[in-house]
């Protein structure tokens, strides 16, 4: 995991929004400190409406970066992703970032890079792929959902599937995927994982990566305030190197974290 260095606070506006999926919306927005300075795993946190309502910042992943624009995957779960996915196109935001540690690629301890998502946990996937694909390093994804509805693949290359009701892919959960997909890939040297999806999702995964000594990072979810540490808002438990409990602020020393710590 590698931590963020420059940390911006920009007036953009919405210049593209496409659907991407059922209640799932892309947002593009010219950002080019936090774009020059992002690395795949860091987040943004947005200032959803111009108004006082909502008063926090709402957290989102970086997408994408094409340029000076970044994008997010936004799926529409309450007030303020709502505000988000039913904007219009020259809307004003207020966007900070790039906040948090990210995914770490280059670090030559692998050879092949496994990408495994669960519904919107998509949303750090391209951003981290086209990282990969830059770095040289070979990668697979793996994206799971419970139905096909849930499946975000838009804009991934090298994917594979699964849903839990058997309506596209693999049926069954994406962990069964992963195993499969490791049985069946007998030559693809040092894997790593690298995964983000909903809790229950990253706990089976993190303890499958355990058990067969599998590299795994996971980019884990929790309720945020501020973004930046002072709020205290975010804190998660996990575990520490001697298997003891400690909590740590997702803001500031995740989101990206070491499986090793997620699976007690
Ligand atoms: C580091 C980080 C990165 C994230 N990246 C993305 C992303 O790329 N795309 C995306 O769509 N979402 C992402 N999320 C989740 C997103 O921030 C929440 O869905 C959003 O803040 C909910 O705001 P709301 O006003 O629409 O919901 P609210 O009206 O506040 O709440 C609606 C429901 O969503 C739940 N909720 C609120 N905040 C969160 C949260 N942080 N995580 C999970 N559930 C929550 C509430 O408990 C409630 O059940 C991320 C969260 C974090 C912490």
């Amino acid at each position: 995991m590698l931590q963020t260095s420059t940390i911006s606070d920009v007036r953009t506006r919405i210049t593209a929004i496409r659907p991407a999926g059922a209640d799932v919306s892309i947002l593009s927005m010219p950002c080019p400190e936090i774009a020059a300075a992002a690395r795949p795993g860091n987040f943004v946190n947005i200032k959803v409406s111009a108004g006082d309502q909502p008063l926090l910042r709402r957290p989102f992943c970086i997408h994408n970066v094409q340029g000076d624009t970044i994008d997010v995957m936004v799926k529409n779960v309450g007030r303020g992703t709502s505000l988000l996915c039913e904007a219009s196109c020259g809307e004003s935001l207020l966007v900070l970032g790039p906040l948090g540690n990210s995914f770490g690629t280059g670090t030559g301890e692998f050879d092949t890079a496994l990408c495994v998502s669960g519904g919107i946990g998509t949303a750090p996937m391209l951003f981290l792929e086209k990282t990969l694909a830059s770095e040289g390093i070979p990668f697979h994804h793996l994206a799971g959902g419970r139905s096909k509805s849930d499946l975000l693949t838009t804009g991934l290359s090298n994917v594979s599937t699964s849903t839990d009701d058997g309506s596209e892919g693999f049926h069954g959960n994406v962990v069964q995927l992963l195993e499969k997909h490791l049985a069946e890939r007998t030559n693809a040297g040092r894997v790593k994982v690298f995964a983000c999806g909903p809790n229950p999702m990253l706990k089976a995964l993190a303890r499958f990566c355990k058990d067969r000594a599998i590299g795994c990072e996971l980019s884990l979810e929790s309720v945020m305030g501020c973004g930046v540490g002072i709020c205290y808002g975010c804190m998660v438990e996990l575990s520490n190197a001697d298997g003891e409990k400690e909590s740590i602020l997702l803001c500031r020393e995740g989101p990206v974290i070491d499986g090793e710590r997620f699976t007690a």
